[in-house]
């Protein structure tokens, strides 16, 4: 029977080794009344061909057995520049908290409020009962942010590209992307009725040339990453605009890498190239400068009122938990008191990457605290990965398809408060592992 066939989960790895990964939970009730626990492995249901692939899928046991499963690393702490893994502590440099603000005292204290004022969920849509003042002064204050009309909050960054661009491209319509844009943009093109194109990367050429071969009257909707999420270089917004312009396209940015980053007051890549009144949407997330989960989009009230009747990600999805929204709020409070944050997020990308280049590693095209060390083949990528684990280093590996296969590289992404010995200490280790794989 085959699904008598359980393969060795990462859960069993900690169940059969107490001493190497310590459970931080209490004891189950029956542990503590010291009875023994017999669990009764669940009944399976009859076999089917729909779930033969599951069964077929043999390549992240494959990597398990090679000790390079790179991926749902538990993390038994608060995502800070340290973390604890498997007991350990390790420096993380692979999370999007670029300003260092999840684990800050003035953010905790206004998630918990929150839960004291509204409890833990909203229990339905914005649409219907899961509107409270809390989303309403966020999304104020995020338009005050990214200087437009109106801002409306969405439960996740990814159901934001999901839900505005199939709200907008219909059908005899298109929406064009970037080669290297994020899954959910991709997502988001194919759930829309219209016509999904595609340049390459930063190709401002393919983008016209794809342009001039659409009907003048269609709607056209550009879609692009701000900050490209693993290469960590910048989409040329200037010439895009005035493509767009000339062909009369509609321009929308995700700015999840960008927020906080990026622009005056961290307002992300339309204010960094002084460019906000020609794009059109400005998209964002909370779950990396923010600290916190859910996303948004940025447009003229009008935009922003058929979406709030037609994007259905928005419509039949639960609205942001009030205690996401009150993280957010201190946040951005946080963020505009102390721009210093955002200068030593830079201080520090300086200082990681000169040591980068110096010590002979290919970052490619970045220009913002993401910084790929490209490694170019899929095992190596592993390797680097578990190497630098056992170093003391959290990165993350990136392989197809969130970039082209042979592009596999190591994501490297720096936070306003790594502090230089920390810098210091990961160049140190990546010079070494970097060798030892013949990267450098
Ligand atoms: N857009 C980009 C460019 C992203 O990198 C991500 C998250 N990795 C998302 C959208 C989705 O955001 P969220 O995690 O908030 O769903």
């Amino acid at each position: 029977m085959i699904y008598h066939d359980k393969p060795p989960t990462l859960e069993d790895n900690r169940v059969d080794q107490p001493e190497t990964y310590p459970s931080l939970r209490p004891p189950a009730a029956r542990e503590i009344n010291n009875r023994p626990v017999r669990r009764k492995a669940p009944a399976s249901p009859p076999p089917c061909a729909l779930l033969a692939k599951a069964r077929n899928f043999k390549t992240a046991n494959q990597l398990r057995a090679l000790g390079l499963y790179p991926y749902f690393r538990t993390i038994s702490s608060a995502q800070d520049t340290e973390v604890i893994i498997e007991g350990k502590k390790v420096l993380m440099l692979g999370s999007n908290s670029y300003l260092g603000l999840t684990n800050h005292p003035q953010i905790k204290a206004a998630a918990q409020a929150a839960v004291e004022k509204y409890g833990t969920g909203c229990a339905g849509s914005r649409f219907l009962n899961g509107t409270l003042d809390i989303h309403l002064e966020l999304e104020a204050a995020l338009a005050k942010l990214v200087n437009k009309e109106a801002v409306l909050l969405y439960s996740t960054g990814f159901q934001v590209n999901l839900g505005v661009i199939s709200a907008l491209v219909g059908k005899g319509e298109y929406v064009l992307g970037d080669k290297s844009d994020h899954a959910s943009i991709v997502e988001g093109c194919l759930l829309s009725q219209g016509k999904f194109l595609r340049f390459a990367h930063k190709d401002m050429a393919a983008l016209e040339s794809r342009l001039r071969k659409i009907e003048p009257e269609a709607g056209k909707l550009i879609v692009v990453d701000g900050v490209f999420s693993m290469e960590g270089d910048i989409i040329p917004l200037p010439d895009l605009c005035r493509i767009a312009g000339e062909y009369g396209a509609a321009v929308m940015v995700d700015d999840a890498h960008a927020i906080g980053v990026l622009g005056k007051h961290g307002a992300g890549t339309a204010s960094h190239f002084g460019l906000t009144d020609q794009v059109h949407l400005i998209m964002g997330t909370f779950s990396k400068s923010l600290a916190s989960l859910g996303g948004f989009i940025g447009a003229d009230a009008e935009t922003i009122d058929f979406l709030k009747h037609h994007s259905r990600p928005l419509i039949f999805s639960a609205s942001m938990s009030p205690a996401n929204a009150a993280a957010v709020l201190a946040a951005l409070r946080i963020m505009a008191e102390e721009p210093e944050r955002s200068a030593q997020l830079w201080r520090n990308t300086r200082r990681m990457k000169q040591g980068l280049r110096d010590l002979g590693f290919d970052l490619g095209d970045s220009e913002t605290p993401i910084l790929p060390v490209y490694c170019r083949d899929l095992m190596v990528a592993f390797k680097v990965c578990k190497r630098l684990q056992e170093e003391g280093l959290f990165v993350n590996p990136v392989v197809s398809p969130a970039v082209a296969p042979g592009q596999e590289l190591i994501r490297i992404s720096l936070m306003a408060t790594h502090t230089d010995a920390q810098v210091d200490f990961a160049l140190d280790k990546l010079g070494k592992v970097g060798k030892e794989l013949g990267l450098i």
